[in-house]
């Protein structure tokens, strides 16, 4: 699976997903990939967030609206995406998957449970993507 936000010149964000179908392909499964705020979520007003790990699970929390609104309320995007992840794991222990969350301003983290995540960023002063490492 693929997370991507965009944030434009205007200050304008999008974000979209991919899907890989919860590693094997299940005809009909839909995924949590088209269902809007479960795998991503963005509002020009306040940021954006990506996720992957198993959908059947994480659209139950709908965790990339839970982050944006956590944002519009005033939490860091670190605060805001290691709460909608823990909101998760208290409920599924076992459960594996990841978050990204970045604010309007360009402030970004991740937050995970059951395995090390990594996203990329770049902007216009950087000379090459940057990786971050995110562990458990
Ligand atoms: N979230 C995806 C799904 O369940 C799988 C993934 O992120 O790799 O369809």
């Amino acid at each position: 699976t693929i997370s991507m936000a965009v944030i434009d010149k205007m200050g304008h964000i999008a974000v979209g997903t991919s899907t890989n179908g919860a590693t094997f392909k299940i005809p009909g499964r839909v995924g949590d990939g088209p269902i809007a705020g479960s795998s991503s979520y963005a509002d020009d007003e306040v940021g954006a967030c990506g996720a992957t790990g198993d959908g059947d699970i994480m659209m139950r929390f709908l965790p990339c609206y839970q982050v944006v609104e956590s944002m519009r309320l005033g939490m860091e995007p670190k605060a805001a995406a290691k709460d909608a992840i823990s909101r998760i794991a208290r409920k599924f222990p076992d459960f594996v998957g990841a978050i990204f969350a970045i604010n309007k301003k360009g402030v970004h983290a991740g937050a995970c449970h059951g395995w090390t995540f990594q996203y990329s960023v770049r902007n216009p002063e950087m000379d090459d993507v940057k990786v971050y490492t995110v562990l458990p």
